[in-house]
């Protein structure tokens, strides 16, 4: 019942409804596009819609108010926030800044809009070593996941400071679940989120963002995988790849912000245009150079 009067709202309203591959499998089969923070931010910026319904935490729907200002952006579920985009504090950024003058600040798009508004430049999981690799010859702080900062330092060999932020579900991670569930499935490819920490992704067959899993798995002629990020991922993969199996790597891999939403929840607010996210102009207006430097780049 919510399905058909979520499509009849949206068809009224002129709402785009964007939903994060995290999401509950209800919330995905009803988006009108499911991707990763990278793809859903340039379809934020892109988009002719009245309404952008984000399906996701708040950090993505403050990312697609600072991209379409002139938009009304809705996240359903006013609570539903990133843990790892809560880990760093403004103060300590800016104190962080005015000691370190000459550092490129390189901030993950799992940020607030006021952490934004003190960087040099956004990445995403998807373009982040690309993006790295224009300031080889710079001093760098990566903020907040001290896993993928971790990971670009060791893979590009750079000078590069992390901020000890993470997130919990990837942070859990451990090698001895790779060498469990490669001994139970051996044929099985690993396929690994660089928020994980280092020691695993060094255990892992590729490592990707979400949308990286995806067309690896997609692309490859094995049929066997097993998926170290949440399991939300796990829809997508089956929808594309019906014939091929896939695997958990671990039974936390559930963003618990990530499955607030519901069918409901998505109802109500396109209905009652509940909870519009705001962003104040000065702050938009700084973090929108971060995220443009961003598009340029990747
Ligand atoms: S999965 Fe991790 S990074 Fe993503 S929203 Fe949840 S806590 Fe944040």
């Amino acid at each position: 019942m919510y399905k058909d009067e979520i499509l009849k709202l949206k068809k009224e309203k002129n709402a785009i409804i964007l939903a994060h591959f995290y999401q509950n499998d209800e919330i995905q089969e009803v988006a009108d596009f499911v991707g990763d923070s990278l793809a859903l931010s340039k379809m934020a910026a892109s988009t002719t819609a009245d309404i952008i319904v984000f399906c996701g935490v708040y950090f993505m729907a403050e990312t697609a108010k600072i991209l379409s200002p002139t938009k009304k952006v809705l996240l359903p579920k006013k609570n539903a926030t990133c843990q790892m985009a809560m880990m760093v504090d403004y103060d300590e950024l800016l104190q962080y800044k005015t000691n370190n003058p000459d550092t490129i600040i390189i901030t993950y798009v799992n940020t607030r809009a006021n952490i934004k508004a003190l960087s040099d430049v956004i990445v995403t999981s998807s373009n982040a070593e690309k993006i790295v690799k224009n300031y080889k010859d710079k001093k760098m702080m990566y903020v907040p996941d001290k896993n993928l900062g971790t990971y670009l330092k060791h893979k590009l060999g750079y000078n590069i400071d992390v901020w000890p932020g993470y997130c919990y579900i990837h942070e859990n991670l451990k090698v001895s679940d790779v060498l469990t569930m490669k001994e139970k499935h051996p044929n099985a490819l690993t396929l690994i989120h660089p928020e994980a920490p280092l020691d695993v992704l060094l255990q892992a067959d590729f490592v990707g963002s979400t949308k990286q899993i995806l067309d690896y798995a997609t692309d490859s002629k094995k049929i066997e995988f097993i998926i170290g990020t949440d399991k939300g991922i796990i829809h997508a993969l089956k929808k594309q790849n019906p014939d091929k199996k896939f695997y958990l790597l671990n039974d936390g891999l559930s963003c618990k912000n990530m499955k607030m939403i519901n069918l409901e929840d998505l109802y109500i607010s396109l209905r009652d245009e509940l909870y519009e996210v705001s962003v104040p102009e000065e702050i938009r207006e700084k973090a929108v150079i971060a995220l443009d430097k961003m598009m340029e780049l990747s």
